[in-house]
């Protein structure tokens, strides 16, 4: 019955993010509607098998060798008994014992070596999908990771890559399932028509019944795994925001949202249960009618000297050896079509060009930096435009400051020039060429990229800095994070450059996180300087150090960034204002404040209260 269960429970109905619809004519629809034929898939899969043409031979031999000597056995069975039976146990019954052994050794050293050899095939297929199906993924623009939830580019990653090429292990297993039951099958009916035909219907009714009852149960069994999806998504959002619902009142509510999507869970694992628990029964019902047919029908048929009774022996012993390749064959059908679902979205991300398109290939020289842009415009998503015409020239040198208003799209105006998003009209020039006529990726390594909160990965302080600079020493790490704000910083951290950091960078504050990330851009010495400064509140102190970083790092390099920080604006070459997707207003602080426009409005509203002699009663709440 294990043959039964394989492939209900796959998560694949629940995995988030899935994407596929089954679609006439063996094509299904993966990734952006992209279709693939069974065929094609095929085609797609050959060169991942590249240089194991002679493993792959050798299973195949393997596979058949084991089946035609696993169906064998029975038959040899019979022919011992009917030995025994008519000469009473002379040479004969040795002879066909020593084959049955022979057999059953022969069939089992197959089975295993098939076994042995697939495993390592299909697992240096996995390597090889998994490994482009990753860099597919990396190469991605952040449309393509704001789209989907992280669990279900993983699960592509992770889990389809292996599904997909565990298809063999499953072709090969049904292969050997299919040969056994054909070669004995055939024996039978070359044995005796009207007995085989008996076994034949009850094979086929446990067929029938186990494709019904897997029809039922994957319906069954996908509503109680989106119950649990369910479960686990609401567990993992509350724990997230594990602050907020620790205040009492939420707390309760939290509990009883469990409760209510528990309660689903509940309801349909039983019916689940109630499903397997009726269906068990029934096919161990079918068999043992089926046993009894035989029974019956062959003994009449001994009597009249039909068949011998090793002959009649082999039938029942067919209708036992028939249960597992049966239901196993019933069970691989589904497990197929999920195996090849999931290979339609490993091949669906491998052939997804990335969103930021490159239109040219030209290798990047060392930037001075003069970045132009004409006329942008940019939304995340095409009918709601966030950028609405931008214009704005930073020279080569210069420190820019962005201001707006908190979805003013100064964000948003950045990533466009990083490469994060692609443009949809106007142009961005940097050094007078065209930014879409570079390769993305050597593009941004000219660029020193400080996020609000830096990503940093699990590992050291020291760890995260070098990343800016792959194969730098320990020196040079030193020196990088020493040039930030003199190295000060590195005394808040408990082991300073050796702090562990934990994921994301959790238990470091924001300021810290910045501070680390401008050692980082340091050690990169990119020419062009592109900060987003941390919107939380970073302490006077911190606040000071990413200042005196960011000014050491701004000396000599083109810099754009976002200014939520009074110090950052005032100390900027010019300041442009952003308001609704558009700069509104540039110039320098004292031009701007007393121009009396946006700047000004802006800095009524915002700025003024940073001052170090600002009345604390007259920050707005
Ligand atoms: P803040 O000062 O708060 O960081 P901002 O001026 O940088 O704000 P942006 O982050 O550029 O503003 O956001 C501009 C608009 O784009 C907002 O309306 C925001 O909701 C939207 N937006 C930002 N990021 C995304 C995203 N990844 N997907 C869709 N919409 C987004």
């Amino acid at each position: 019955m294990a043959h039964l269960l394989d492939g209900i429970d796959a998560p694949e109905e629940t995995r988030a993010g899935r994407e596929r619809s089954d679609a006439p004519g063996g094509r299904r629809t993966g990734d952006d509607g992209r279709r693939y034929g069974d065929r094609e898939l095929v085609r797609r899969t050959a060169p991942y098998f590249r240089g194991q043409g002679s493993a792959v031979v050798f299973v195949t031999f393997a596979v058949v060798a084991a089946a035609v000597t696993g169906s064998a056995l029975p038959v040899l069975l019979a022919r011992a008994v009917d030995a025994a039976w008519t000469d009473g146990g002379n040479g004969a019954v040795g002879l066909l014992v020593g084959a049955l052994v022979g057999a059953g050794g022969v069939s089992w050293l197959c089975t295993f070596l098939q076994e042995r050899r697939t495993a390592v095939v299909v697992g240096a297929v996995v390597l090889r999908l998994r490994e482009h199906a990753f860099t597919a993924a990396l190469r991605q623009g952040m449309a393509f990771h704001d789209a989907r939830p992280t669990g279900a580019v993983v699960s592509r990653v992770v889990n389809d890559t292996q599904a997909f090429a565990q298809l063999t292990t499953l072709v090969l297993g049904s292969l050997g399932q299919v040969l056994t039951v054909l070669l004995l099958m055939g024996a039978l009916f070359v044995i005796q028509v009207p007995l085989a035909l008996v076994t034949t219907a009850v094979a086929a009714l446990i067929v029938v019944v186990s494709l019904v009852f897997r029809r039922a149960a994957r319906d069954a069994s996908r509503r109680q795994q989106q119950a649990l999806a369910d479960v686990q998504g609401f567990v993992q959002e509350t724990l997230r925001g594990v602050t907020v619902a620790r205040n009492y009142r939420q707390q309760r509510a939290a509990e009883a949202g469990l409760r209510a999507v528990d309660a689903r869970w509940f309801r349909a694992s039983v019916r689940l249960n109630r499903l397997f628990s009726g269906v068990f029964p029934l096919l161990i019902s079918l068999t043992g009618l089926g046993t009894v047919a035989v029974v019956l029908v062959g003994g009449h048929l001994v009597g009249r000297g039909g068949v011998t009774v090793g002959e009649w022996v082999l039938f029942l012993e067919a209708l036992a050896l028939f249960w597992a390749p049966l239901t196993g064959i019933a069970a691989s059908w589904s497990q197929l079509q999920q195996g090849l679902a999931a290979g339609e979205r490993v091949f669906a991300l491998l052939d997804r060009n990335p969103t930021v398109h490159r239109t040219g290939g030209a290798p990047v020289p060392r930037l001075r930096g003069e970045i132009v842009l004409r006329d942008v415009h940019f939304g995340y998503d095409r009918t709601r435009p966030v950028l609405k015409g931008v214009d704005l020239t930073v020279r080569a040198g210069e420190t820019v400051a962005l201001v707006g208003h908190s979805g003013a799209g100064k964000s948003s105006l950045v990533r466009v020039v990083t490469r994060a998003y692609e443009f949809q009209r106007g142009s961005v020039t940097v050094d007078g060429r065209d930014v879409r006529g570079f390769d993305p990726v050597e593009y941004r390594r000219h660029l020193g990229v400080v996020t609000q909160t830096p990503f940093l990965f699990t590992g050291s302080v020291a760890d995260n800095i070098a990343r800016g600079r792959p194969g730098a020493g320990r020196d040079a790490v030193e020196a990088a994070a020493r040039a930030v704000a003199g190295g000060d910083w590195l005394a808040q951290l408990p082991a300073g450059l050796d702090t562990s950091v934990d994921e994301g960078g959790r238990n470091l504050s924001a300021g810290q996180r910045q501070l680390v990330g401008l050692a980082r851009v340091f050690l990169q010495d990119a020419p062009v300087l592109i900060l987003d400064e941390a919107t939380a509140s970073i302490d006077p102190l911190t606040g000071a150090l990413v200042q005196e970083g960011l000014d050491a790092l701004a000396a000599d390099r083109t810099t754009l960034v976002v200014a939520h920080r009074l110090p950052t604006v005032r100390k900027a070459d010019r300041i442009a204002v952003v308001e609704d997707g558009r700069i509104v207003e540039e110039g320098d602080h004292a031009t701007l404040l007393a121009g009396g426009g946006a700047y000004q409005r802006l800095y009524e509203r915002y700025f003024r209260f940073q001052r170090p002699d600002a009345d604390p009663a007259d920050v707005p709440s």
